[in-house]
Order: C-alpha cells, then sequence, then structure tokens
C-alpha cells in the first residue's frame, strides 16, 4: 500500500510538471530565455534563489526528470564556478540517493525475488566492489544518470556509501559541467561564442568520459600490479600458452601483424580436435556410418552385407587422418608463418613473465607485455568409487588404448548423453559394440528441445544402443575379470557388465599447475574474463574452452581473434567478444545442427517467438538419397521475419545452417532467404522451403481476398 502510494505521489509530481509547462526550463533554449530573469531575482536575493535551485535540483533529480545536465550548466550560469559547483555537488548526490532510496523500496524486493538466482553473481560483486563500480560509473558519465540510481537501488550496496562515493564520483564531471555554465552565461556577443575559454569548456565537455575512463582504468590497474615488478623492456608482444584451436589462431594473428609472439605448446600442436578431438571421432563417424550403410544396403537395391573389417585397421585409419590433418598446425608450418613455437610446458611466473620447461630438459624466461592463456580443457572424470579398479578410456585416451584392440569392445558402458557422448556411442553400435550408455539426465542432448532429443534417442536405439536416460551412475565393481557398473532409476539399483568404459560426461577447463592461482587470477569453472577476454590482469587474456563458455573449435578460434587483437591493440582500440550468433552441431545420424534460440532457450528468456517448420521428407533430394527424415525449425519474431534461431536435424544439418548462420550474422530475414536461389536437387532447398512455409503461413488474407474478385472480374 504505501508502496502503491509512493509511486502515485511521484506520478502526481511528474504529472504536475509537465501539466504546468516546467519542462520548458529544462531545454537549452528555455533555459537561455529565462536566465536574465533569473539572474534579476538572484542578484535580489541570492540566498533565497540558491536555496530554491537547490530544491529544485533536488527534486528533479529525485523523481529523474530528463535535463539534470541542463540544470548543471543552470547552475554556473547563475552561480559561478564556486559555489555552483558546491550546490548541484550536494543536491545531485541527495537526488541521487533518494531516486535510489526510493528505487530499492518499491522494486527491490520483487526483483530478488524473481531473478534472485540468476542476480546471485552480480550481489556477491556488489558486496566485494560496489563502490569501485559505482565510483567507475559516476567519474565515466556515459549511463544515464537516472538509470545508475534505478539499478543500483536493486543491489545490496549500502546507502551510505551510495552517497558519499557518488559525491565523490561526480564531482570532476559537475567541475566540467558547471565550468561550461559560467562559460555559457558570458556569451554576450557573436565574438564570446569563440572565445577560448568557451571552446576549452566545450572541448572539455567532450573528452572528459574519455578521461575518466582511462583514470579509472589506470587506478584499476595499478590495484591490480601493485605487488609485481614490471620489467623495462620485453622480449615479446605476445606469448601464447597452448597450441590448440585458440592459441594457433591467436599466434597466427600475431605474426601476420608482425608481433612477436612466442606460442608454447606442452604436449601436441593442434590441441584436443586435431589428436582428442574432432578430427578422429569424425574419423571413426565416417567408418562406421560406411558399415551402417552396407548393413542397410538393400535400402538402395544393392545387397546388404555383414561388413567384415579389421577394428585395428578402422583405427589405423583415424590415425592416418590425424596425421593427414597435422601439418596445418604443426611446428613447421607455423614457424613459417613467422611464430616463434617452442614445445615445453608454459608456467606464468608474473604479469609479464613466462617461464618454459623446454621438452628438451632446459628452462627459458621470457618476458612480455601480453600473454594469451590457450590451456583448453580435459576430460571430466566423475569420482565414481572403483572406477579406476575396472579401467575407462576418455576421448583423451580412448584413439590409444583402443588403437590396441583388435575388435571393438563386446560390451561398450558410455556415460554421458551429451554430444561426445552420442557421436562415439552410435559409431562403436554401428561397429558392433553392444552399446549401454547412461544419462543422469530425463533424456540426451539436453541442451536441445525435447522433440530433438527424442529423434536422437530414436535414432540410436535403431542403431541397436540401449540408451539409459535418468539413470545416475552410482559405482563400479570387479569380480575377478569381470566388471560392471552400479546405476540407480527410480529407487532400483541394476548391475551393467561391460568390457570398456567411455567416460564422456563433460569437459573442465585446465586450471592448475601453470600460475592461476599464485597471480590470484579468479575462476570459477573457467578463467574468468571480462568481454574483451581480459583476465584480472588487463594484459593476460584466455581464450577457448579454458575460458568458454563454448567449447568448440570453431568458437576457440573466433575468440581467439579478440584475445590476439585485443592483446595487442588494446591500448588504443579493444572489441568486445561477440557471441550473438554461435551455431554448433552434433554429428550423429540424424545431424543435429543449432545457431541462436531453440523453443526451450526462447521459453526460459521469455522471448516471445513464432516457428515454422519444414519437414525434410518432402524434400526430393532428400527422398532419392534415401535420407528423408529430419526437420527445419526457424523460430522467428513474432509477425516479422527475423530469425531468432534455427535447428536442423537431418543429412548434413551442419552444412545447411551456415546459411542461416550468415543470415542472422547479417540480419537477413527469411524472405530474403526465400528470394534467392537454390540448386536444384540440393538438401539446400530446404532452407528455401521452410522460408516459404513462413511466407504462406503471413500471406496477407484480406489483399489475397480481394485478387480474388479482381481476377473474377477480370474473366468477365
Ligand atoms: C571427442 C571430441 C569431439 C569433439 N568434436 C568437436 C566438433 O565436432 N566440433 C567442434 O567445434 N568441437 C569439437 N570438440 C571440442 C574441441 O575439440 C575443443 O573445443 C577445442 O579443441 C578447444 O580448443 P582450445 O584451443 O581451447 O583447447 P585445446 O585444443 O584443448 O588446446 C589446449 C592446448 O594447450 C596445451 N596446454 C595446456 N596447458 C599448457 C601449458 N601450461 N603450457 C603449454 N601448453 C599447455 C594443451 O596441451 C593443449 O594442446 C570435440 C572435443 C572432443 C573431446
Amino acid at each position: 500500500m504505501k508502496k502503491i502510494l509512493l509511486l502515485v505521489t511521484a506520478g502526481l509530481l511528474i504529472l504536475g510538471f509537465f501539466a504546468l509547462d516546467l519542462n520548458h526550463y529544462l531545454t537549452l533554449e528555455g533555459m537561455k530565455a529565462s536566465l536574465g530573469h533569473f539572474e534579476a531575482q538572484r542578484a535580489a536575493s541570492p540566498v533565497g534563489v540558491g536555496l530554491a535551485f537547490f530544491v529544485v535540483y533536488v527534486v528533479a533529480t529525485a523523481l529523474s526528470f530528463p535535463g539534470a545536465t541542463l540544470l548543471t550548466l543552470a547552475a554556473g550560469a547563475l552561480f559561478g564556478l564556486s559555489m555552483g559547483t558546491i550546490i548541484v555537488s550536494f543536491a545531485s548526490s541527495i537526488g541521487a540517493t533518494l531516486a535510489f532510496l526510493a528505487s530499492r523500496y518499491v522494486l527491490r524486493d520483487a526483483i530478488q525475488r524473481r531473478f534472485g538466482d540468476r542476480l546471485k553473481a552480480v550481489n556477491e560483486g556488489m558486496a566485494k566492489d560496489g563502490a569501485m563500480y559505482l565510483f567507475t560509473l559516476r567519474l565515466v558519465p556515459v549511463f544515464p544518470f537516472f538509470l545508475v540510481n534505478l539499478l543500483m537501488g536493486l543491489t545490496p550496496i549500502r546507502t551510505l556509501s551510495y552517497y558519499w562515493v557518488s559525491q565523490v564520483g561526480m564531482l570532476a564531471a559537475t567541475l566540467v559541467y558547471v565550468n561550461a555554465g559560467t562559460q555559457l552565461a558570458q556569451i554576450t556577443s557573436l565574438s564570446g561564442i569563440v572565445s577560448p575559454g568557451l571552446l576549452l569548456s566545450f572541448a572539455l565537455l567532450g573528452v572528459f568520459p574519455m578521461l575518466a575512463k582511462k583514470f579509472m582504468q589506470f587506478l584499476q590497474s595499478r590495484r591490480v600490479y601493485a605487488k609485481w615488478q614490471r620489467p623495462q623492456n620485453f622480449d615479446r608482444n605476445l606469448v601464447v600458452i597452448g597450441g590448440g584451436a585458440a592459441g594457433l589462431v591467436t599466434s597466427y594473428i600475431a605474426a601476420a601483424v608482425k608481433a612477436k609472439v612466442t606460442l608454447v605448446e606442452a604436449h601436441k600442436m593442434g590441441g584436443d580436435c586435431l589428436n582428442y578431438g574432432c578430427v578422429p571421432s569424425k574419423a571413426l563417424i565416417k567408418s562406421a556410418r560406411i558399415a551402417h550403410q552396407m548393413r542397410h544396403a538393400e535400402s538402395y537395391g544393392l545387397t546388404a552385407a555383414d561388413p567384415q573389417f579389421s577394428f585395428s585397421k578402422v583405427m589405423a585409419r583415424v590415425h592416418a587422418v590425424i596425421a593427414a590433418v597435422a601439418p596445418h598446425d604443426s611446428v613447421a608450418r607455423y614457424t613459417g608463418l613467422g611464430v616463434e613455437v617452442l614445445e615445453g610446458y608454459a608456467h606464468i611466473v608474473d604479469p609479464w613473465t613466462v617461464e618454459i620447461k623446454l621438452n628438451s630438459g632446459t628452462t627459458q624466461r621470457l618476458t612480455t607485455r601480453s600473454i594469451v592463456i590457450a590451456a583448453g580443457a580435459r576430460p571430466f572424470v566423475p569420482p565414481l568409487p572403483g572406477l579406476d579398479d575396472v579401467g575407462y578410456v576418455t576421448s583423451d585416451t580412448l584413439w590409444d588404448e583402443f588403437a590396441k584392440l583388435d575388435a571393438p569392445p563386446a560390451r561398450l558402458v558410455v556415460l554421458g548423453g551429451g554430444p561426445i557422448g552420442c557421436e562415439l556411442a552410435q559409431s562403436f553400435a554401428r561397429l558392433g559394440s553392444q552399446v549401454t550408455q547412461i544419462e543422469m539426465a530425463p533424456r540426451i542432448m539436453i541442451r536441445e528441445d525435447v522433440e530433438v532429443s527424442d529423434l536422437a534417442r530414436d535414432a540410436l536405439t535403431r542403431d541397436g544402443i540401449d540408451v539409459l536416460t535418468g539413470h545416475k551412475a552410482l559405482r563400479c565393481e570387479r569380480e575377478g575379470a569381470r566388471k560392471f557398473i552400479v546405476v540407480a532409476h527410480q529407487g532400483q539399483e541394476r548391475r551393467i557388465e561391460f568390457d570398456a568404459l567411455l567416460c564422456a560426461v563433460g569437459r573442465v577447463a585446465r586450471l592448475q599447475g601453470y600460475g592461476l592461482e599464485k597471480l590470484g587470477i579468479p575462476t570459477q569453472r573457467t578463467v574468468a574474463v571480462n568481454d574483451y577476454l581480459e583476465t584480472l590482469y588487463p594484459n593476460i587474456f584466455a581464450a577457448g574452452d579454458v575460458a568458454g563458455p563454448y567449447q568448440f573449435t570453431h568458437t576457440a578460434s573466433h575468440m581467439a581473434w579478440y584475445a590476439a587483437v585485443n592483446a595487442l591493440f588494446g591500448d588504443f582500440k579493444k572489441f568486445k567478444v561477440d557471441y550473438s550468433v554461435v551455431p554448433w552441431a552434433t554429428f550423429i545420424e540424424p545431424e543435429v545442427a543449432r545457431v541462436g534460440l531453440n523453443e526451450q532457450d526462447a521459453k526460459e528468456k521469455n522471448i516471445p517467438y513464432e516457428v515454422t517448420r519444414y519437414g525434410v521428407d518432402d524434400l526430393d533430394r532428400a527422398i532419392a538419397d534415401g535420407t528423408a527424415h529430419g526437420f527445419v525449425k526457424v523460430l522467428t519474431v513474432p509477425g516479422k521475419d527475423r530469425i531468432l534461431g534455427v535447428t536442423i536435424v537431418g543429412e548434413h544439418a551442419g552444412d545447411l545452417l551456415a546459411e542461416f548462420v550468415l543470415a542472422m550474422k547479417h540480419g537477413l530475414g527469411l524472405n530474403k532467404i526465400l528470394g534467392t536461389i537454390h540448386t536444384y536437387p540440393t538438401l539446400s532447398e530446404a532452407n528455401k522451403y521452410v522460408a516459404g512455409e513462413w511466407k504462406r503461413a503471413h500471406a496477407p488474407q484480406k489483399v489475397l481476398a480481394w485478387l480474388g474478385r479482381y481476377h473474377a472480374w477480370r474473366r468477365g
């Protein structure tokens, strides 16, 4: 009730303000026109007018009226630099604190109740560094004054801190604006307009936010770097830790712009993608797919055959594919590009020094202006009792361990229902393993919509996989040579015997052992970075899996561009990493590919959307290929053709998605896709047909009815 009363009072005051046409004083023309009148009054009663101005300023800021800047200029014009600054400094701080309290009283409880979980990090940050954040916002007046008051009211910052930090933080800007106001008052003639004083004041107004920002950056970096001794000069412009996708692209860019860059790789150039991830998994998927097609050749009019093969040859091919791709990521190639590559383990000693234990046995220290951490991630191994005893493989060890086998494991347990678990489970099932896939969540590929998970599950089941969702792995047991995993489902325990167990329950960033702890670089499952990919130390960056939030090769390379450019040129211009259009694919059959929102994301984020879908079973090329299953599902802004997200399930979904990725990135809608010629007969026509479905659903019915009448009339 009290809150409603407060809102009504504020509403009435605002209404009254506009009803009495007081807002015309808060325009430059209105202010200038009435300046003479107020000047005369101030001369007659300086204290009275000063007090009245003070009260007006407090009320205007407390009610978040627009025009605080003009009032500040007016203070300079009316009261001069010293008195004007004193009046504005106190009035603006009191007004801001009143607006802050009102927002806190009316909105904070409701907002914290509704978004408490998501605001947890903000609340913790504010409790720790709230005064500093506020000081920055006050000193660098790029955010609207009233917005800072309203938003800060929602955070746990203390009122007294709010008041004094605001007053101190705003002082410099107040001085600059009041000073500009004093100059305004001096304009009596045309020549006054270009007086040096006025020009200087307005130049100050323009550059002040930039100077203030630089000052804040200087203060913050002094705080962070205080306990370290900065070298006089540097051996390198950039040292990059890790030679996976993120590290390779970072050092490539650095070398291309002629920076002196050293890339340190502890293990294998190319990182996880080349050696344990994308490349071997896709090579295995291909062999498994051919085996599958042989078994189902009758659907193409051929005689089906049980594929006869040597598993060790399949694994040898996997290694041959790695070897064929390896030159792209090799020491020789990068050396040729101008990167110094050191094979060894890097350790960050201080913000500008990296120590490298070279594989040759010696140690080298390099000083560097900037560092990019691209140390990647490793498979997470759950702490299951008995797991070590029964033995297991991960994506790191599988390729070498299984290469020793003559046949795929007869009974394989795959722990994990994410993309990696699904891809490998399907491949081994198709190569002849009896696969049991265990997932704790109620469905596999949980990030995708339910219908996608269901389709994926059906496909895996058709390949003979026993997909156990909602099953929690409890422990592993060994009886002589026999190995078991015990799982719980709806209160019942079940023992599953296996020959090999593959752990694919997720990947965790590499955070230990190379200096993050000593430097106090914060981590929260990944290295904490800001929008520029800077860690706590603005000259140390992180990119790729080690920084998240995505774990893909293409996002690692994408981040690498920002890390390299910000590390080398950040003193001039920094770029915020852009995650607005991130695609990905899971290479099971049928392939699943997505960019942007799916339905579950849109619902969770309360984003209104429309769905348009096209079934691939209708597509000529898919019918001819015998791959007529799956769909293209597009989410658009209601009533508009702007694409919010796309999910494609079907043959070559990952490739088909590219057209939508381009469209989203460059703001092209479904009408543009519909107006583009797609080659017949290709799978890509599905993209055009889904756009056609959208168009049909949005056809202007009234216009069409009139057109019908027009044609009838023409027929006579
Ligand atoms: C089975 C599997 C399949 C995958 N399939 C796909 C896919 O189809 N598409 C896709 O986009 N992504 C896929 N991924 C994910 C992809 O592999 C990763 O996202 C990508 O490799 C991340 O690159 P990165 O540079 O961040 O890290 P990494 O490739 O892990 O490279 C990090 C490197 O840093 C080195 N390093 C770490 N610490 C140090 C140190 N202190 N000193 C020196 N060197 C150090 C490591 O040795 C490593 O080589 C897959 C992953 C797996 C496991």
